[in-house]
């Protein structure tokens, strides 16, 4: 069995086979950096980091762009609430955003085009849509897609013309369909969120960002575009839309993922500070934790957010942590290398990434590791402690990967080590001279504190429980 994705376009799972043999063009709309990201808005960024690693280890050479939409209404509004040019605050977010995905071990794309870096792309494409009839300008500057020129409008979101709601800023356009592809400069408006373009100074719409940096790094066809449903409406549609008009392939398919729920509503932005990956590090969950948490859960459903959800995650995590540091520790770290994927895993992760079945996977194995471990069965264990590394790496998740050690714990984990040596030295010594009451309170005391020794032919193991 090879790839298979559900595609929102036909809304269906389908076959997953690139334009061009052996290559993969990915697009994902990134975020309008407004405020701080909180992990409802990290999600789509995990989401796409778990496909582009399994079209990579599918063996596709993979161009991933995701985008930094820098100019927005919403940023001029920030701009003006804090007395500050609105360009500092796209930068100051889109520096947090870097650091969250960082965090959470989201590899850098191949691109990230900002949108204020690719005006000319946009009004070329504008210019395009204008001659071919399906924009037009209005006497303040304005100009509009006309949905009316273009009759698979709604084919992404299958909504009918009735079902669309007119937008409130109604005032030049022809339908209350059409959206805008130029903002002419408003008075008031800073000066430097102004553009030159063939119908006077303005900005772009947002939609038309995506649409001309797509076609700017994939060309003017690819294969996936996606983001989350949020932003399948009007969002996609309307890139969809202005893309095909102005004689553009555009994408194969259409990827979303589900969003985050906080009691069964989407977080909204003012959630970032009490969701932040730094906020939830205070109440202590680790970046691990959450991306464990984020990629057990398949991409396309809704998931409500909880800390007890989180919590419970954690615990799933630590106990596929605690096997592979067990066996590391047990048999050596180099018996965990180079481990291969089950073909239940894999099978899980082509059947449209079933993460939640793949992860189930790689706990089965755990459970199998760790019984081999007690039963003194090395060969057994090194090699579920290399498939289940192998695995959770697949997932960006391996447990002994640097990225995920917390500078403080290694330095406690240090002092905790030498510590538990010396005491197992003096208990081999207190053996030695045949003092088994001094050996058995050395090992009760160890025991108290939590840490479980046992003898194994290569001397004593300990792990802390
Ligand atoms: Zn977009």
């Amino acid at each position: 069995m090879s790839l298979r994705l559900y595609d929102t376009g036909t809304r269906s799972v389908r076959d997953f086979q690139p334009r061009k043999p052996g290559q993969v063009g990915v697009y994902l709309c990134g975020l309008t950096v407004q405020g701080p990201p909180h992990i409802g808005h990290l999600r789509s960024g995990v989401s796409y980091d778990v496909l582009i690693r399994w079209l990579r280890r599918t063996g596709y050479d993979v161009t991933y762009v995701r985008n930094v939409t820098d100019i927005d209404d919403k940023i001029l509004v920030r701009g003006e609430e804090q007395s500050r040019p609105w360009w500092s605050i796209a930068y100051e977010n889109e520096r947090v955003l870097a650091a969250g995905y960082a965090a959470l071990g989201v590899l850098a794309p191949s691109y990230e085009p900002r949108a204020t870096g690719h005006i000319t792309q946009m009004t070329d494409l504008i210019a395009d849509l204008v001659e071919r009839g399906h924009a037009y300008v209005t006497p303040a500057g304005d100009v509009w897609f006309d949905v009316s020129s273009w009759p698979a409008y709604g084919e992404l979101s299958h909504r009918r013309p009735e079902d669309m709601l007119s937008s409130p800023d109604a005032g030049s356009k022809r339908d209350s369909r059409d959206f805008g592809l130029w903002k002419a400069h408003k008075p008031g408006e800073p000066a430097d969120a102004s553009w030159t373009s063939p119908w006077g100074p303005g900005r772009p719409g947002w939609h038309i960002e995506c649409s001309a940096m797509a076609r700017r790094y994939l060309g003017d066809a690819f294969d996936i575009h996606g983001g989350g449903t949020d932003i399948m409406f009007p969002h996609h549609e309307n890139e969809l839309a202005q893309s095909r008009a102005a004689g553009l392939g555009f994408a194969n398919f259409w990827v979303h993922n589900g969003m985050l729920n906080l009691s069964g509503t989407k977080m909204s932005k003012s959630l970032g500070n009490t969701l932040s990956v730094e906020a939830l590090g205070e109440k202590g969950f680790r970046p691990v934790d959450i991306r464990y948490y984020l990629t057990s859960a398949q991409y396309r459903s809704a998931v409500d957010f909880s800390e007890t959800a989180l919590g419970e995650a954690q615990a799933a995590w630590d106990r596929l942590n605690n096997f592979v540091h067990r066996t590391a520790e047990s048999l050596g770290a180099e018996t965990t290398i180079g481990g291969a994927l089950s073909p239940e895993f894999t099978a899980a992760m082509d059947d449209d990434l079933n993460t939640p079945a793949a992860v189930a996977v790689i706990h089965d194995a755990a459970r199998e590791g760790n019984a081999a471990l007690d039963a003194g069965d090395d060969a057994a264990a090194a090699r579920s402690g290399a498939g289940v590394r192998a695995m959770l790496d697949q997932l960006g998740l391996d447990p002994l990967d640097p990225h995920w050690d917390d500078p403080g714990d290694a330095k406690l984990s240090g002092a905790v080590d030498a510590l538990v040596k010396l005491a197992l030295e003096q208990r081999a010594e207190a053996r030695a001279r045949k003092d088994y009451a001094a050996a058995d309170r050395i090992r009760d005391e160890l025991a108290h504190a939590g840490i479980t020794v046992k003898d194994t032919p290569r001397g004593p193991v300990w792990t802390v429980d």
